[in-house]
């Protein structure tokens, strides 16, 4: 595998011919509980590999990780009352998109690609890039901004998850924990809480449910597995390759 190229790592000398006519891959995380098994970083290191692959794909620049995201609710990330989740509130999320996208307007990019890993943020990202489309920050470039399980095919979820409960669900479940056991086993730890009655899609109730999640776990880990999390990556970075050429034009 070829090396990622860092924005960070150029010079203001070098920058400006550097990017010229290409992509520029921004991961956007989080810092949320994820059950008594996986790290508070799920959601920056998840993005974070898909964006360092899709880098070398497509020789594109990666620029640093946005690592706090906005806040969590109960019925997709267990909410704010576990310690360690750490979010501001929506319109400084925005406003900080905005102006980094803003900032880096001078330079000669041709394409800009978000790669999102935290399920309550892409509201506020596709927000903030609608702003600055209408600003014409974004005149003359295309733009692709994804969740990374919105690249998953419903093939591949038929085929290897036959008890998927939703994605809103899948926080900490089977695929984050199965991309944790692929990319990171070192820092996943041996429970596998499951859940068994997953929470609805879209919905937001008070007051807030004792039994919402099974310590922070909203559906199943039990059966993650570092095969499902090596077949899953590969998915979804064709996927994301695919994507990103085809937005191109
Ligand atoms: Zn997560």
């Amino acid at each position: 595998m070829s090396a990622v190229t860092l924005f960070s790592d150029l010079t203001s000398t070098q920058v400006h011919e550097a990017v010229r006519g290409k992509v520029l891959v921004w991961p956007i995380g989080g810092l949320e509980q994820h059950g008594p098994h996986l790290p508070l970083n799920v959601d920056a290191l998840i993005p974070q590999a898909f964006a360092e692959a899709l880098s070398v794909d497509v020789q594109g620049l990666l620029l640093p990780l946005l690592p706090i995201s906005v806040r969590s609710l109960p019925q997709s990330g267990g909410g704010l009352q576990f310690p360690g989740t750490v979010f501001v509130e929506g319109g400084t999320f925005i406003d900080f998109i905005g102006q980094t996208l803003r900032s880096l307007s001078g330079l000669p990019y041709r394409q800009l690609v978000i790669i999102n890993g935290h399920y309550e943020n892409e509201g506020f990202i596709f927000e903030a890039l609608d702003q600055m489309r209408q600003g014409g920050a974004l005149q003359g470039r295309s733009v692709l901004a994804f969740s990374w399980w919105s690249m998953v095919r419903p093939e591949w979820v038929q085929e290897h998850l036959p008890e998927f409960p939703g994605w809103h669900a899948e926080h900490a479940g089977i695929t984050e924990t199965s991309l944790m056991l692929h990319l990171h086993p070192e820092l996943v730890r041996a429970e596998r809480p499951d859940h068994d009655r997953p929470p609805r899609a879209g919905v937001y109730q008070l007051p807030l449910r004792d039994d919402a999640s099974n310590q922070g776990v909203l559906a199943m880990t039990s059966t993650a597995s570092a095969e499902i999390g090596v077949s899953l990556f590969e998915h979804v970075r064709e996927q994301i390759k695919v994507g990103v050429m085809d937005a191109r034009g």
